[in-house]
């Protein structure tokens, strides 16, 4: 079965030509795809015979909602999806000013391991694929009946792991026959990994590039983020640097501020020098607590803002959207899963007492 959604619409001239079909019919089942629909019957202005061959030989991906949670405090909204394969991944709105961002996941699970992440316990199950992450775009502006103008590859996963996929959702979404989101609109978040950097802005794309630092200092950002003993912080540093050289985009650091691990007046200062070699903009996380995670949120952040401040670091920190609906990353998915687990479990007990 051909995974129709995940095809550009060259791709789909010829996936048409070699079913017999002339080649605009690549386009208009592009256009289709990216409103949203479904069923070949639904796309009319294809023949009867195109449809039927479409049904017989293709797949059309269409996630379900698993459950969803609006934010009573600001609008936020963030979606279960049940995926084809019974896999879920969460997706998140947040109403801002300048538009509303959708945030999306791009692997079921994380194989990078940070301490504070919820998406990562559990380790890595598969990548999403193109169409998995496009439906995500897709079916939250449908569902939530707004038009979604920004997106942030800040979801579950690490987008640099999944490398040529995510390159090809970008193509997708930001194309002008289908969602047409353009790059400036799109951030996508790293926990560093440097040769993926590097290959990244060989693409030159005018998109944001967000980096999770975290720490300063080698020392804790080992400790709290195992890809930095492949990529210690001077070498991600440097690929920032050369990231911003090539494509002329400024990083965006992000910096989820931890209890006593990364709040220091110390590490303040050492941010602020590391970040000279590589110019961005800082943005200060409050940390989301995680039951699994003995790390607790800073009660410095004010401080450590204004110390960066008096450095001349361009520094603001986040706002919390849809704090009452477990909003960051990874957690839905967790609460899923562990209630999952705890289903069997009573279901095995039942099994277990019956059986005696
Ligand atoms: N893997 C990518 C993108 C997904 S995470 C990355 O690491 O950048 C998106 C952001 O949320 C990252 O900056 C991540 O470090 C941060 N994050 C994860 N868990 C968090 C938590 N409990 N509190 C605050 N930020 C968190």
């Amino acid at each position: 079965m051909t995974d129709l959604k995940s095809l550009t619409p060259e791709e789909l001239s010829a996936f048409c030509r070699g079913l017999g079909e002339p080649a605009f019919r690549g386009k208009q089942i592009f256009q289709w795809l990216s409103r949203g629909i479904t069923d070949p019957d639904g796309m009319t202005n294809l023949s009867k015979g195109l449809r039927d061959k479409l049904r017989a030989n293709c797949l059309i991906t269409c996630p379900r909602i698993e459950r969803k949670q609006v934010s009573a405090l600001d609008g936020t909204i963030k979606y279960l999806w049940r995926l084809g394969d019974g896999n879920c991944v969460e997706t998140v709105l947040m109403r801002y000013q300048h538009g509303n961002t959708v945030c999306i996941s791009s692997q079921v699970g994380c194989r990078m391991g940070c301490a504070f992440c919820a998406s990562t316990i559990g380790g890595k199950v598969r990548d999403l694929t193109a169409s998995e992450m496009l439906d995500q775009v897709l079916f939250t502006q449908l569902d939530a009946g707004v038009p979604v103008s920004n997106i942030v590859l800040m979801g579950i996963g690490e987008p640099l792991d999944n490398f040529d996929t995510v390159l090809r959702f970008l193509t997708l979404v930001n194309h002008p026959d289908g969602m047409d989101i353009g790059m400036r609109h799109i951030s996508l978040s790293t926990c560093g990994l440097v040769d993926k950097i590097d290959k990244l802005a060989g693409y030159r794309l005018q998109l944001t590039l967000s980096v999770s630092l975290h720490a300063p200092d080698n020392e804790t950002r080992d400790r709290i983020m195992p890809v930095n003993r492949a990529y210690p912080v001077e070498e991600l540093i440097e690929a920032c640097r050369r990231y911003f050289d090539i494509t002329g985009r400024r990083i965006s650091y992000e910096y989820a501020m931890i209890d006593g691990v990364n709040d220091s007046d110390r590490q303040a200062d050492l941010l602020a020098q590391r970040l000279k070699r590589a110019p961005g903009h800082v943005n200060l996380i409050p940390l989301n607590d995680v039951r699994e995670s003995p790390l607790r949120p800073s009660r410095r952040t004010a401080e450590f803002q204004r110390r960066l401040q008096a450095h001349g670091v361009n520094v603001t920190v986040r706002r919390r959207l849809g704090g009452d609906i477990d909003a960051s990353c990874g957690q839905l998915r967790r609460k899923r899963l562990e209630e999952t687990a705890a289903e069997k479990e009573r279901v095995k007990v039942h099994a277990d007492i019956r059986d005696h």
